[in-house]
């Protein structure tokens, strides 16, 4: 079966890997000339490292990556997560990477595998031949028909979401986010901790190693004002100027080039992630907000899923299908909505909605948000946490800023 694949990030490279392992031959396109530098770092919770030791990518992902050992919430005045209590009880540990490491490790292992990437390849259009088959046309005047065409080509301007739903209009969130990457010659935090501070603003930092850094700051702004300014360090140093550190210190030991501005958008659910012979994955199919801190979790999800119901269906794509979405639906829904309760606390700037959002942070009990996080990430995967597990009440991230 001919199999091609619409985009070269963490959905499209991580399906490719999965499916050859199954002994398919996919070929991914991707629009961009090179494989990307871009953005600033992800967490991949226990849910992600099982897939990755799934394709065999784990030992690479340790080597760059970092072991948060806790989540504080406001210098842990609202609380937090026992890290290493979460990845005990899943089974698999957590790693906070960047995402151009993240992406060249993916990258590496498909040119082990003998995948190509097509570099340079824009998709445009996507129409039915006369066999009702997808024609892909790229801007670069190629083509391609393949047996089966799975759509990872993003949230943003998804040109398989396009073919799918007949449509692509994802809807600012009402805030932008900042991201960067900090490095500095001694340690800038203080241990290796996921930290989030609150204050109508957000900021949000992720250790990799004690002297790298990530972050991503937060404000609610209207679209027409969420434009980059000239200096962006400038502007985030000023905006965060009172908070406590190590906010100020990560700030300045980030070069100016290395801070990104994102309006953030998100995507309504689908009825449906397919059309003819395309199946959309990642955040095309599903995106969630990064406030639900598991978009790339999901999309290596989708990889490991769908490659099993390729393997597993006897019936033609119309079973896979069904299949990947009876599996795949309800977990990516409740994740999106829980990214987006969770960014509806985040900027209350009303005294006493804060007062209830804080007060329920610091009620939280930790032992219940672990168990609550391993039982819902782990849906759906043979992990320890899901064995024989029933479910337990709460809402991932959602909960801990719970307003409503
Ligand atoms: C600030 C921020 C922080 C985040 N933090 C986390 C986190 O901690 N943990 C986590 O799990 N998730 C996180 N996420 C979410 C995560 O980044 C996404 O869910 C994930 O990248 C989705 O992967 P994807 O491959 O589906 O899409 P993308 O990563 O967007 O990749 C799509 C690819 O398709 C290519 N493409 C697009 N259009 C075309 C076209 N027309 N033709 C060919 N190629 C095309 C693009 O160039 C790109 O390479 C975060 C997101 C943001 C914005």
């Amino acid at each position: 079966m001919k199999i091609g694949i619409l985009g070269g990030g963490i959905a499209g490279v991580s399906v490719a890997l999965a499916l050859r392992k199954q002994g398919y031959t996919p070929r991914v396109y991707e629009r961009r000339a090179q494989p990307s530098t871009m953005g600033a770092g992800v967490t991949l919770w226990p849910n992600a490292s099982f897939v990755l030791k799934e394709l065999g990518l784990l030992q690479d992902i340790e080597a760059i990556g970092g072991r948060p050992m806790t989540m504080r919430r406001q210098d842990n005045a609202l609380g937090g997560l026992d890290i290493a209590l979460l990845d005990r009880t899943m089974g698999y540990p957590t790693y906070t990477v960047l995402r151009r490491h993240l992406q060249e490790v993916l990258l590496d292992h498909a040119a082990r595998a003998g995948i190509p990437v097509e570099f340079g390849h824009r998709a445009v259009a996507i129409e039915l031949d006369a066999y009702g088959k997808a024609v892909v046309h790229f801007e670069n005047g190629a083509s391609t028909r393949p047996d089966l065409l799975i759509g990872a080509d993003g949230r943003m301007d998804s040109v398989a979401r396009k073919f799918v739903a007949g449509y692509n209009t994802p809807s600012y969130q009402g805030f932008v986010n900042w991201i960067g990457v900090a490095q500095g010659p001694d340690a800038l935090a203080g241990d290796m901790a996921i930290q989030d501070f609150l204050g109508g603003e957000r900021f949000g930092c992720v250790s990799v190693r004690p002297d790298l850094v990530y972050w991503a700051a937060a404000q609610a702004r209207p679209l027409s004002e969420a434009i980059p300014a000239a200096d962006m360090r400038n502007e985030v140093e000023d905006l965060f100027a009172e908070w406590p550190e190590p906010v100020a210190r990560i700030i300045l030991a980030t070069p100016v080039n290395a801070i990104r501005l994102i309006t953030v958008h998100g995507l309504e659910p689908l009825n449906a992630w397919r059309r003819a012979n395309v199946l959309l994955v990642g955040d095309a199919a599903h995106a969630p907000l990064p406030t639900s801190g598991q978009g790339a979790c999901q999309a290596l999800e989708d990889a490991w899923h769908l490659a099993r119901c390729l393997d597993s269906a006897s019936g033609g794509l119309d079973e896979v299908f069904q299949a990947f979405a009876k599996i795949r639906a309800t977990k990516t829904a409740r994740l999106a909505e829980q990214g987006r309760v969770f960014a509806r606390g985040l900027f209350a700037t009303d005294p006493e909605t804060c007062r209830i959002r804080n007060e329920r942070a610091k009620a939280s009990d930790p032992m219940h948000d672990v168990q609550v996080l391993a039982a819902e990430w782990g849906q759906g995967l043979p992990m320890p946490s899901c064995i024989g597990s029933t479910s337990v009440e709460g809402g991932g991230f959602g909960s801990l800023y719970r307003i409503e």
